[in-house]
């Protein structure tokens, strides 16, 4: 591995410092995908800068009615160990207990994930049906931006030179609401997704008010779906089953050893149509 510089800061002015003069620098959450780039010489910072030791990276907190602050460096394991958030966000705790093994989930945060912009990441496709926004924090102040417009190509993300991701805000879901991330894998974990499908749903009386779909590895980046024409559809098999058909519609899946573009488009349409079925059923149960 390459020789590098490492720093600690504790607060987001001397992080956003040291990511500015050193423009390889690169943020250091868990490290669960940095280091192994690193070590396989795919990344070749001059300087890691440890992000841990920051209060806002390490926030977790719900504010009922106006949703939850997610820190950028939050681990998986403080998410569904919270009852609270998990009570408020069961697929965001889901979704963390599926990120690697215990180990992994022990170091591994939703911001990593978002950062590291992977088309298979498991959160993102979640984050973008949640309507999640990212906090950035640069040398030339603070930016919101949509979590579907973080990711610009596979590895890349917004982020412009001594900009961090501080955290992710994850709007409070109304009552009779639900979300769903659902992949394929080949093994039962520690895999990466042949496809995966996040899906958000809201209803009334019956019928689906609002819905949204993204999908993970069927795209050069995590994939929004255009859902709007599930909405005042009736939440029954045919409405289910025309989601499935627009997720395989809207994929763009390449061949490669882990599927065939073929494969994958179908399996879109498999898991977009059981995440969505399973998340009408849990927004009926929601109050
Ligand atoms: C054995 C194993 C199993 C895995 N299983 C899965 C899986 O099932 N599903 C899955 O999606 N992923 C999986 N991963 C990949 C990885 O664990 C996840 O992507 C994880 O969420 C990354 O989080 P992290 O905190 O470790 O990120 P890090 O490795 O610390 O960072 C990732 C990238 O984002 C940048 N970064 C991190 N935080 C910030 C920030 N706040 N601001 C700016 N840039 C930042 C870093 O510089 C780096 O480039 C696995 C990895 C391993 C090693």
């Amino acid at each position: 591995m390459k020789w590098f510089d490492y720093q600690a800061p504790r607060t987001l002015g001397e992080a956003v410092e040291a990511m500015t003069l050193h423009p390889t620098a690169r943020a250091l959450a868990g490290g669960t995908d940095l280091l192994v780039q690193m070590r396989a010489g795919r990344r070749t910072p001059d300087l890691i800068v440890d992000i841990k030791k920051i209060p806002e990276l390490n926030q977790l907190h719900y504010e009922p009615g106006m949703g939850l602050t997610l820190g950028a460096a939050v681990p998986c394991y403080r998410i569904y160990n919270d009852t609270t958030v998990s009570r408020a966000y069961p697929s965001l705790a889901e979704v963390a207990n599926i990120i690697g093994g215990t180990q992994i989930q022990g170091r591994a945060s939703i911001g990593g994930n978002l950062c590291n912009a992977a088309p298979s990441a498991d959160a993102i496709p979640l984050l973008i049906a949640l309507g999640a926004t990212c906090r950035i924090l640069g040398p030339g102040g603070e930016r919101t931006l949509p979590v579907d417009q973080f990711c610009v190509a596979p590895g890349q993300n917004v982020l412009a030179t001594g900009e961090l991701l501080v955290s992710i805000q994850i709007p409070q879901s109304p009552a009779s609401s639900a979300a769903r991330y659902l992949r394929f894998i080949p093994r039962n974990e520690m895999d990466i997704a042949v496809a995966g499908a996040g899906v958000y749903v809201v209803m009334e009386n019956g019928h689906i008010q609002s819905a949204k779909i993204a999908l993970s590895s069927v795209a050069p980046t995590p994939l929004p779906v255009d859902a709007s024409t599930l909405a005042g559809q009736p939440a029954d098999e045919a409405t289910v089953h025309k989601a499935g058909e627009l997720a395989a519609a809207a994929a763009k899946p390449i061949t490669d050893m882990r599927g065939t573009a073929d494969y994958r488009r179908h399996l879109c349409a498999v898991l977009t149509r059981r995440a969505l079925a399973s998340a009408i059923a849990a927004a009926k149960e929601s109050k």
